[in-house]
């Protein structure tokens, strides 16, 4: 659960924000009207808090103390004020912010939430800095802790590569120095462009030359942006900032092909093709996977119960359910109306049927309460385990064995072993 902190001294603003959190149950989101009620909270949770959104004028706090707290606890920041003025500006220069919105229409609500969305992200979000001098490295560092970004560190062009290509966590954004030994921070921007595109990784040069042509080369060879030493804190993080912006429309236009619009799982299409990876890999190291196939039991009577748009929710708890049982590495898609289907590899056979009992568990005791109806529903499963000729066969073996679990009854998993 992700802790949020708002806090404004307007009844309509706090209001507006308590619907617009209200939607994310993996957000819990803490309200105060004023300092005093604001300083409770940040005491009481502290660093627990991963971003707070602040009013910089509160009725008993006039001077942006609330932001100097939660600077303190290491809180990212984003300001969120009436005007732009003096005021807002010594702010901004004098404490850490990681953006700040004008709330002058209505979309700064939608603004103001993006926003601490993206500070919520940075935790998950891996940087990596190049350069050779220690005491940049410890800047950027300095300006990327507290933004709470996962940092990784090379000194030349070469480091950054092997880093690069054997480090476990994936790398979003590079910053890399120009002037190094071993690799040049140009020589850099050329490799890694060959290996990842824009779509795949961020780079941000940054030099003390204040030369044109080095400028140009950089853009020409793949660079995003670039900024010249000595830098300050709202440059970086405004280039690194759009950095992310184009990476996560890269992200939405690939998870439009990629995805199933109404419960946002993968698609049988890309299923298919990334999981033939999974399994010609599984293939050659000859360690079993299990593909399993779940469908909803009499899901039309739900559909005829209560409405075709209920029986929608039922299908999207199913991602829910999936979701909270499977890991990150699972591969997991909608294969058609309420039938799903998953990859799973490095598991065994015993901890397979485990994992999918639980599954059935979990759907048999659930209630969906919607619309002031209780729903619930059982699942039935098939499982393919072991390494047949091809991913199809796999997939076929699992729809024969949900075909079994269907004939015997329902509400059972049925592991068929190849
Ligand atoms: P069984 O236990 O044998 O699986 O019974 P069932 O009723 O679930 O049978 P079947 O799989 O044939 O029914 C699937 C139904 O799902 C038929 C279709 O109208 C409905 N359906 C398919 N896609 C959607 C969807 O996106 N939303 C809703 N509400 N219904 C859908
Ligand atoms: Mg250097
Ligand atoms: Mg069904
Ligand atoms: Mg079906």
């Amino acid at each position: 659960m992700k802790k949020i902190l708002v806090v404004d001294d307007s009844k309509t603003i706090l209001a507006l924000m308590k619907h617009e959190f209200s939607e994310y149950n993996d957000i819990e989101c803490f309200y105060a009207e004023d300092y005093k009620n604001a300083k409770e909270i940040i005491t009481t949770h502290g660093a627990d808090i991963q971003a707070a959104l602040l009013d910089i004028n509160l009725p008993d706090a006039h001077q942006g103390e609330v932001i100097s707290l939660a600077n303190s606890y290491n809180i990212p920041t984003i300001v969120f004020t009436g005007t732009f003025n003096k005021q807002l500006r010594d702010v901004i220069q004098q404490k850490e912010i990681a953006s700040y919105i004008v709330k002058d229409k209505i979309s700064s609500i939608k603004l103001a939430i993006k926003s601490v969305f993206r500070a919520l992200d940075n935790y998950e979000i891996a940087i990596l800095i190049v350069d050779d001098s220690k005491s940049y490295r410890h800047a950027l560092k300095n300006i990327l802790g507290k933004n709470h970004f996962i940092i990784l560190e090379a000194r030349n062009g070469q480091e950054a590569l092997d880093i690069m290509k054997n480090s476990k966590q994936r790398i979003s954004i590079v910053i890399t120095d120009y002037e190094m030994p071993s690799m040049n921070g140009l020589d850099l921007t050329i490799k890694l462009r060959e290996t990842y595109d824009k779509s795949q990784l961020g780079i941000l040069a940054i030099s003390n030359l204040h030369d044109t042509s080095l400028i140009n080369d950089f853009l020409t060879f793949g660079a995003d942006d670039f900024v010249t030493k000595p830098f300050t804190a709202g440059e970086i993080m405004a280039r690194i900032n759009s950095s992310l912006e184009i990476l996560n429309l890269f992200k939405q236009i690939a998870d439009m092909a990629n995805k199933d619009f109404m419960t946002g799982a993968y698609n049988r299409r890309y299923f298919f093709e990334s999981g033939k990876n999974i399994f010609l890999k599984a293939r050659r190291a000859t360690i079993p996977v299990a593909v399993a196939m779940i469908d909803i039991d009499k899901f039309k009577n739900i559909n005829d119960t209560y409405g075709h748009s209920i029986g929608d929710i039922a299908i999207k708890e199913v991602k829910k359910i999936l979701d909270r049982n499977l890991r990150v590495s699972d591969l997991m898609a909608r294969f058609g109306g309420e039938e799903f289907c998953i990859l799973l590899e490095n598991i065994t056979q015993e901890n397979t049927q485990k994992l999918f009992e639980r599954i059935r568990q979990d759907f048999e005791e659930n209630i969906i309460k919607t619309l002031g109806f209780e729903i619930s529903y059982t699942v039935s499963i098939g499982i393919a385990y072991g390494l047949g000729n091809s991913l199809d066969d796999m997939i076929n073996g699992s729809d024969e064995a949900l075909y079994h679990s269907k004939e015997n009854g329902r509400n059972q998993v049925t592991l068929q072993n190849f």
